[in-house]
């Protein structure tokens, strides 16, 4: 509509890009919905509210208003050249404003029949499936984002390389077939679905671990408790954390003990050690060594918890004690 109303005012309704494909013909790189409405309207395929307020279509436009309409130049640009070529031009512009992103380019650089198969199956948003790809997938498949990843997942992240090599196909049965096998896999693993899931590395995490066996229902109850976790800063490193087997907390950024409370517990070793004449350290103070005596500075040694938490540990102040570095380190598990 908006259009319609631009060019019977005579306002620019942007720059149109095309593409010229390698057999000659033209594919519209950006202005389809621009171009898409004004071949609706100039077929009558809906009406526009004229300035009187009543509806008219094409037909029923005063002449001169018509003739308006078929008269008006369109101002296009036609991309040509080898894929480096229109890759160094399409970086210099902003197309009408919003500038095109990595895949939308990528789109443009290798158009043909697998790009053309890969968005129809991808870009599509009256696709039933779509509802069940979000889920996993973040992104407008609008701006290309859901093709991006399904081609990032079966490219092992070398979308390029994977589009480069696949331009000339026919069809895109490798692509689609993985996409749904990743998504599959990731449905049937985890039985529910959590905000967190959506944009996770799948492909990746279904390379690393599709080929272990889980229970979908113990996976599931992990999940559940360590949301209810509230040690675990990082919801979205459940996955990958219950995927591995539960040994790299880091994918957790379990909290950490705060400043304050590893100095209340500085202070109260530093009182106890002076007391008894062993080093600020518990485990340098039971050792045999040099440092057995010892006293660390504040800045020498690192909170630690007692009991770990992967192992019921809180983080709190009654669980903690300050380590020097060595034997924070070689304590390790936290
Ligand atoms: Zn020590």
């Amino acid at each position: 509509m908006a259009v319609i109303d631009s060019l019977l005012k005579g306002y620019p309704i942007g720059l149109l890009y095309f593409v010229k494909t390698a057999d000659g013909r033209y594919e519209v790189l950006d202005g389809q919905q621009r171009i898409t409405s004004v071949g609706r309207f100039l077929t009558e395929k809906f009406a526009f509210p004229g300035v009187d307020g009543f509806e008219r279509n094409f037909s029923s436009l005063p002449a001169d208003q018509r003739a308006k309409l078929l008269g008006t130049r369109l101002t296009i640009y036609v991309c040509e050249g080898g894929e480096s070529e229109i890759k160094e031009w399409f970086k210099t512009i902003n197309i009408a404003g919003i500038p095109l992103n990595a895949q939308e380019l990528l789109n443009a650089i290798y158009s043909g029949p697998f790009v053309t198969a890969a968005k129809e199956e991808f870009s599509n948003s009256m696709k039933p499936m779509l509802q069940k790809w979000k889920a996993y997938v973040r992104g407008n498949e609008k701006r290309q984002e859901i093709l991006a990843e399904a081609l990032r997942w079966v490219g092992r992240g070398d979308i390029d390389g994977y589009m480069a090599k696949h331009r000339f196909d026919e069809g895109i049965g490798e692509l689609k077939a993985y996409f749904s096998t990743v998504i599959d896999w990731a449905a049937t693993v985890f039985k529910g679905v959590e905000d967190e899931m959506c944009g996770l590395e799948w492909g990746r995490l279904y390379e690393t671990y599709h080929a272990n066996a889980y229970d979908p229902e113990a996976v599931w109850e992990r999940v559940r408790t360590l949301y209810a976790d509230e040690f675990v800063k990082s919801r979205k490193g459940i996955f990958e954390y219950v995927l591995g087997g539960e040994k790299d907390t880091r994918l957790l950024d379990v909290r950490v003990f705060e400043p304050k409370e590893a100095k209340a517990v500085y202070a109260r070793q530093m009182a106890d050690a002076e007391k008894k004449g062993v080093s600020n350290c518990p485990l340098c103070a039971v050792g045999h060594d040099a440092n057995a005596k010892r006293i660390w500075k504040f800045s020498e040694m690192d909170a630690d918890h007692v009991a770990a938490w992967s192992k019921g540990g809180a983080t709190d102040i009654s669980n903690c004690q300050m380590l020097c570095r060595t034997h924070n380190r070689a304590k390790g598990n936290r």
